[in-house]
């Protein structure tokens, strides 16, 4: 099998942790709606879905959560916690910072959002060492759909096993497989670890 030649990490679960729970318990303590409720308007009515397809704006989407919540706070202070969500995982940001050290080019592919990303640009150092980004909002596509790994392979001028990704999510693992990229079902950073180094890119 051909050595691939860069790296394509998955943000969320696999360099960064991140608990909605966060944001549920903040609206559910500043609105009369309970947090199983909010928790159901965030994660299953489609509004993030749409919100990380850059279907809608920031602005648009803090309006639609809070008409249905009735949370009295304003933008700035929303954006402020919807943001604040995410813990480092240290073994694979590591795990990065070693396929930088050899030079390796890398690239983050994630299912995000405009309030997301600025934070964790201004938080996390590592974020800003990747060679390029795909994201969801930018690109108006989300994984698994095939059109945002189109996107990844004009970005990084590769593809098939030129390519090696990084994801927790079976369905986003699986397009990658269909696509002949060689893709890795992360969930142990000591096994992923070993994966990249099975395919040649560190000792
Ligand atoms: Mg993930």
């Amino acid at each position: 099998m051909p050595k691939p030649s860069a790296v394509v990490f998955d943000l969320g679960k696999v360099l960064l942790d991140f608990d909605y729970g966060r944001v549920v318990r903040r609206f559910a303590a500043e609105s009369a709606v309970p947090a199983r409720e909010i928790s159901t308007l965030l994660l299953e009515s489609g509004v993030l879905h749409a919100y990380e397809r850059g279907q809608i704006s920031s602005r648009e989407f803090f309006t639609r959560l809070q008409s249905a919540t009735g949370f009295p706070g304003d933008y700035a202070t929303f954006a402020e916690f919807f943001a604040d969500i995410f813990t480092e995982i240290p073994a694979m940001i590591s795990l990065h910072a070693d396929l930088r050290a050899r030079g390796v080019p890398t690239y983050i592919f994630s299912n995000t959002n405009d309030l997301a990303v600025p934070h964790i640009r201004a938080r996390y150092p590592f974020f800003s060492t990747f060679d390029g980004y795909v994201l969801s909002y930018e690109v108006r596509s989300m994984k698994p759909d095939e059109a945002i790994y189109d996107a990844v392979e004009t970005m990084t001028r590769r593809k098939g096993t030129e390519l090696i990704y990084l994801d927790d999510r079976a369905e986003n693992i699986a397009t990658a497989l269909r696509r002949g990229w060689i893709a890795v079902h992360h969930h142990d950073p000591a096994l992923t670890r070993e994966r990249v180094i099975a395919a040649g890119l560190l000792d």
